[in-house]
């Protein structure tokens, strides 16, 4: 509606307006509980039902077997980035980290605390623009885990598959989570800050195999141990609540509009028409990425005239599109465009494009 700007942030990021809509109309007097989903003992019948239904919507979108613990946790991606080895490393234990962006690379310096993990792979060196090749991969073959950043949500770089390991892969998801079919039985833990694709911040959702819970090193933060929130389904102690039930509507959302298999066919469309126009500019607008491991969730790119980047972000958010800088890492524009972002937002943006460069090119 009239109201809205369309927010290409990269997270806390858009949401469904018709999730936002069902949100408000239960916010005051939830579903006749004669009280909000805030003000609810999360150990009452209500809240209970709210976060049951949220996981079993998950799994049913994800296709998660009971193999699997479903946790819905605090503390961002980051706090994972130190849970992973605390829960299935010892402290000497090798384990390998694949680096494309600048989230592997803080998930990396975190594991060095807790275990001895090995980049065998970075792409700094080309600024973060791709994938490795899986066949020239290094792994150690003692290597507890192979962790890897599935979006890189600030160099937009994408895994479209998934390397084998050694033995486990780990992937963060937070920036392209529930965007896409993905297979969970490859993986050992998923894990997801949830307020890019899934809700609002302040919920971190954690997919891991049940074998690998319940081997903690000593130290571990009894608020990381895995074992305890799956003993506890989550309610260990007070968990974000109001957030939990957000994520639960948006699950609910995207099981109606026809599960991820439908998502991901919009994604793409949306996805293409940006990278199309980026394209089709003569250079006028750039992407750095390689095409094919371009982010659906996170489009960056540059103006082939750099001073005229200020201009380009000013003029947009005059036209109700906000938070299209780049990360200040990186510098340059930044599209990002999850689930939530509708189609009439990327087609807006690229009239906007092609309008900018008809005047500036
Ligand atoms: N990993 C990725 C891929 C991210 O995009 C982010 C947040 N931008 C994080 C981890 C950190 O997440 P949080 O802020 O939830 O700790």
């Amino acid at each position: 509606t009239q109201d809205r700007v369309f927010n290409f942030a990269a997270g806390p990021a858009t949401l469904p307006e018709n999730v936002l809509r069902k949100a408000e109309s239960e916010l005051y007097n939830w579903r006749g509980a004669g009280m909000s989903v805030m003000e609810m003992s999360h150990r009452g019948k209500e809240f209970m039902s709210i976060i049951q239904k949220a996981e079993s919507d998950l799994r049913k979108l994800l296709d998660i077997s009971d193999d699997y613990a479903v946790l819905f946790l605090q503390g961002g991606a980051t706090t994972q980035f130190a849970s992973i080895p605390l829960n299935i490393c010892k402290p000497q234990d090798p384990v390998d980290y694949i680096v494309t962006g600048s989230w592997g690379d803080k998930a990396f310096k975190e594991a060095t605390k807790y275990c001895k993990p090995k980049v065998i792979w970075s792409g700094k060196s080309d600024k973060y623009t791709g994938i490795p090749d899986f066949n020239a991969l290094d792994q150690n073959s003692d290597s507890r885990y192979l962790h890897i950043c599935a979006n890189e949500t600030i160099h937009g770089v994408e895994f479209k598959d998934y390397p084998t390991p050694a033995a486990l892969l780990v992937a963060d998801m937070s920036s392209n989570f529930c965007s896409k079919p993905v297979d969970v039985s490859k993986f050992g833990i998923i894990y997801a800050g949830a307020q890019k694709n899934v809700g609002p911040s302040g919920v971190t959702i954690v997919i891991v195999r049940k074998d690998l819970i319940g081997d903690a090193q000593e130290i571990t933060p009894v608020m990381l141990d895995y074992k305890i929130h799956a003993d506890n389904n989550s309610l260990y102690n007070t968990p974000p609540c109001y957030g939990i039930y957000m994520c639960g509507l948006v699950f609910e959302d995207l099981l109606a509009q026809g599960g991820l298999v439908e998502v991901e066919k919009k994604n793409i469309k949306k996805a293409q028409i940006l990278y199309d126009a980026i394209d089709e500019s003569n250079g006028f607008y750039r992407s750095p990425v390689e095409k094919s491991v371009r982010s659906l969730m996170n489009v960056p790119f540059t103006l082939e005239k750099a001073e005229l980047e200020a201009e380009f972000v000013k003029e947009a958010a005059k036209e109700k599109m906000i938070q299209l800088k780049g990360h200040r890492s990186v510098g340059g524009m930044r599209a990002s465009i999850y689930n939530a972002m509708p189609l009439a937002g990327v087609e807006k943006l690229v009239a906007f494009m092609k309008d900018f460069q008809a005047r500036h090119g």
